[in-house]
């Protein structure tokens, strides 16, 4: 087989320049006055579990195990600080997990479990203090097979992918924050690199997961496929995922394909023939030219133009080239991997608001989908205040996202009805609470955590009869 080069052969430093997101800068957390009862007696018990070193409470590691991007939604940074870490527990194989959790339930401390904390709906604050449970030293790949590999929750998505492809495999998907958490990209993500053809996270790509609850003796159980859906999206709500097993195809020689058109329509329509291309692309994506002037300079990317991009198989380039062309746009280079389609992935999905906030201020955003995005973009335009388009094509549908002058809560609601009318959907990426397959997490729950420390605050309560 060729030697492939693939977005997980980049350095660690490669990809924080690439994927932008660096912990530092974000924002810090005021003091809680209020200790958790029964937290000492935990955090001694917790010490001689684990070991004391991996029981941390300075000041600094609680404040940065506090927050995640939630500063994205100027809705949620009204609400922040919205709640501090008492303790950071750092556990360094999932085996120590059972037994973390069997000591919270306990003492009835909270825990927040933890990957990297890139999650921008607040979902990794520990609104009710407590424990957070920081996996990312729990980063084993434990065991591969045809079409599957298994690793400990909190592996990167871009060491699982780097050892599969030392496999000749592939992972299905991963988001366009790669170099984030397998557990913290099942229990709080839902798509990225890969989802053009297999959707989201919670539509195949899980084979199995172990969770462990959080009750008297904390036993860990397996779940597979459908089975494991009350874990997925849940924010830890209903179990801490200790280890996955998600999956793999065919490793595939990708190139990163970039094309400027000048005109929306015609750079729809070539986006939407793109993702009907054979074999299929992994990701194809569009920006309006005031995100690509936001982005680093290329010279792949004219910021004066629409941008699309498409990580494409390296056989379909010629087919790539000329759906560009039949639409009036200009491939401006192809760039083999692991640079091309590593930048492709980096600036998909929420990464262009995230451009963009770092160069303009008083923006929002909303994840936006439906057909409707495709043609004549006026009417979705004139919602909001400067509004700019970011779209992913996906087989399924398109999706994308809309970022816009922020005025208020209300004119953001508002708004949302408003692009409802006109056939977008929107999903709201301003609040924390778990708002998918609500019904199955809580029944999980009630026996996974029948004491609510589980994150606690960001599952709904059952409505009253
Ligand atoms: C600029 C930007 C771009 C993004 N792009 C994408 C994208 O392309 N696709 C996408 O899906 N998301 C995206 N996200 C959201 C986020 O980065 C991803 O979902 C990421 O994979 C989350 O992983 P993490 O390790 O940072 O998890 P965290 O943020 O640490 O955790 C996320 C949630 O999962 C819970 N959790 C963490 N680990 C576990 C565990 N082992 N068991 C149970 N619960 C757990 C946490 O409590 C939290 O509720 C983006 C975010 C930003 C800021």
């Amino acid at each position: 087989m060729a030697e492939h080069r693939t977005p997980a052969a980049l350095s660690e430093e490669e990809l924080q320049r690439l994927t932008g997101l660096v912990a530092d800068e974000q924002p810090l957390v005021a003091a809680a006055d209020d200790s958790t009862p029964g937290l000492e007696e935990f955090c001694a018990a917790a010490a001689d579990l684990i070991g004391a070193e991996a029981v941390v409470r300075d000041d600094a590691s609680l404040d940065k195990a506090s927050v995640d991007w939630a500063h994205m939604s100027p809705i949620l940074s009204a609400k922040l600080p919205a709640g501090r870490a008492e303790v950071v527990l750092r556990p360094t194989s999932h085996e120590q997990i059972p037994g973390i959790l069997a000591l919270a339930h306990r003492h009835r401390v909270p825990v927040t479990a933890r990957g990297k904390g890139t999650g921008n709906y607040g979902q990794a604050i520990p609104l009710r203090g407590g424990v957070v449970l920081d996996l990312t030293g729990c980063g084993r790949i434990l065991d591969a097979g045809d079409g599957w590999i298994r690793a400990e929750a909190g592996a990167k998505m871009s060491d699982i992918e780097a050892h599969a492809r030392s496999l000749g495999q592939e992972l299905w998907m991963f988001p366009s924050t790669f170099g984030t958490t397998v557990g913290g990209f099942l229990a709080g993500g839902s798509g990225g690199t890969g989802s053009l053809l297999h959707r989201t996270n919670s539509e195949g790509f899980v084979r199995e997961l172990t969770v462990v609850p959080c009750t008297g003796n904390a036993e860990p159980f397996t779940k597979k496929g459908q089975d494991a859906l009350p874990y997925i999206h849940a924010y830890g709500t209903s179990g801490v995922i200790a280890t996955a097993t998600v999956s793999l195809q065919r490793a595939r020689d990708w190139t990163g394909l970039f094309a400027a058109f000048d005109d929306w329509a015609a750079a729809t329509a070539a986006l939407a023939d793109l993702v009907r291309l054979e074999p299929a692309p992994r990701l194809v994506s569009l920006d309006e030219a005031g995100l690509v002037e936001t982005f680093q300079p290329d010279p792949a990317l004219d910021p004066a133009a629409l941008s699309v991009r498409a990580i494409i198989e390296t056989e379909a380039e010629q087919d790539a080239r000329e759906i560009v062309t039949s639409h009036g746009g200009r491939v401006l280079e192809v760039r083999a991997a692991p640079e091309g389609p590593a930048l492709i992935s980096s600036l998909s999905f929420n990464h262009p608001t995230y451009h963009l906030m770092k160069a303009k201020d008083g923006y929002f955003h909303l994840e936006i989908s439906g057909d409707a995005l495709l043609g004549d973009p006026t009417a979705v335009k004139k919602v909001f205040p400067d509004t700019l388009l970011h779209l992913e094509g996906m087989r399924s549908g398109t999706v994308g996202m809309l970022m816009a002058r922020y005025e208020d809560e209300r004119h953001v609601y508002e708004g949302i009805t408003a692009l409802a009318a006109l056939g977008v959907g929107v999903h709201d990426p301003h609040n924390w609470f778990v708002d998918r397959r609500i019904e199955l997490v809580r029944q999980a729950a009630r026996t996974t955590d029948p004491r609510g420390l589980l994150n606690p605050g960001k599952l709904p309560a059952a409505p009253t009869p």
